[in-house]
């Protein structure tokens, strides 16, 4: 089976746990997280990074220094991973779903206007499968209505915005580094913010919220969101690698367009978008079937997998979800290209020959589907 998303580990890595084992800081001390949060705020021109336990804990974490509470309510795209919207309902405030851009996928512009309240504090726009979102416009809505602005840069490590790298715009921005992102610390994350009192408000809900000055005293409640040294180890010897990572993927991209463009000029498949102001990582190359091609979803990914290619379909639209539950007429765009889209391989372990036939395959499907 060709693996939809691999971590590539090597020497260093075990170079890196090694050291870190041998000088006995295995838990949240050691030389390593500094090192990760400085090496990895840098390569995204960010001035300070807080190291955490998982993507889903920075959210959580920037949600609660950013104060976000019981009553708020915080703008999110309806196609996203799950963890965007739970994090919101964490801290006991609403998620507000919207609609996300036909031509790329991420969080319309267009539509946050008329969803704003005077309830909503904050808007996190997610940078999907690698995509950046289109930050100015973004940013000038949060201005006009005082909101904050959170970037959800799980999976798109390295990708641009205008030649601005994404988690440099918004007031804080989250990473993650589990297995199957960019660059991987097993589980992790990461903020990252230009704001030092921010920074630190994070790191002190990070560890309990506990006094800087007087151990076991704590003037708020806080939480256990640290990273260890043995992941922050593995970062940072990833960190050497992820422009190697980066291109790769984008090499991969490319192998996906030239076997596919033909389909997708006939409009039987749209390929995965890259606008003009946009460089995308393509975390997971994707690509919508449309209805012109007359074959199910369901079906179309059965035979990659009969064949040896693993893949995922698209994150569900989340107002579809159970918790989440409710009609809404004004989300269909991210109703039809959650029903449409899939992720194929995308490891940087991947050849050409591996998407030369993984491309055939494709073909293969759609000629057996139009005889
Ligand atoms: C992976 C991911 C997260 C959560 O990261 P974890 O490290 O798995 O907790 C959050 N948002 C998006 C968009 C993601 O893809």
């Amino acid at each position: 089976m060709i693996p939809i998303a691999e971590p590539l580990l090597g020497k260093d890595e075990l170079k890196n746990i090694k050291e870190a084992i041998e000088s006995g800081w295995v838990s949240s001390k050691g030389k390593f997280i500094k090192e990760f949060e400085d090496n990895f705020s840098k390569f995204c021109d960010v001035k300070f990074g807080v190291t955490t336990s998982s993507g889903t804990t920075a959210l959580h974490l920037a949600l609660s220094a950013l104060g976000i509470k019981s009553g708020d309510e915080v703008i999110v795209p309806d196609l996203t991973f799950i963890a965007t919207a739970n994090t919101v309902v964490y801290c006991n405030a609403k998620p507000t779903f919207i609609d996300v851009h036909p031509d790329y996928w991420c969080l319309d512009p267009e539509k946050i206007t008329e969803k704003i309240t005077p309830k909503t504090k904050a808007i996190i726009p997610v940078h999907l499968y690698g995509h950046p979102c289109d930050m100015d416009i973004i940013m000038e809505i949060a201005e006009e209505n005082n909101l904050y602005v959170i970037e959800d840069a799980a999976e798109a490590h390295g990708s641009e915005y205008k030649g601005k790298k994404v988690g440099s715009i918004g007031h804080v921005s989250c990473y993650s580094f589990f297995a199957n992102k960019v660059i991987t610390t097993g589980e992790g994350g990461m903020c990252l913010t230009d704001n030092e009192e921010l920074a630190e408000k994070m790191k002190l809900l990070r560890d309990h919220g506990m006094n800087h000055e007087k151990r076991y005293w704590y003037d708020i409640i806080g939480f256990n969101y640290r990273m260890t040294n043995l992941q922050a180890a593995l970062g940072v010897a990833q960190l050497t690698k992820i422009d190697k990572f980066i291109n790769k993927k984008r090499q991969i991209a490319n192998w996906y367009y030239k076997g596919l463009i033909d389909l997708a000029d006939q409009e039987l498949i749209t390929l995965q978008p890259e606008k003009k102001w946009a460089k995308s990582i393509y975390w997971m190359y994707s690509i919508l079937l449309n209805e012109k091609l007359g074959i199910s979803r369901e079906r179309f990914l059965e035979t990659l997998k009969n064949n040896g290619i693993d893949n995922r379909p698209f994150f569900y639209a989340i107002h579809l979800l159970p918790p989440y539950k409710c009609s809404n007429s004004t989300l269909m765009v991210a109703e039809d290209i959650s029903s449409r889209g899939l992720n194929l391989p995308s490891s940087t372990v991947l050849e050409e020959k591996d998407i030369k036939y993984i491309n055939k395959i494709i073909k293969k499907i759609v000629d057996e589907v139009k005889k």
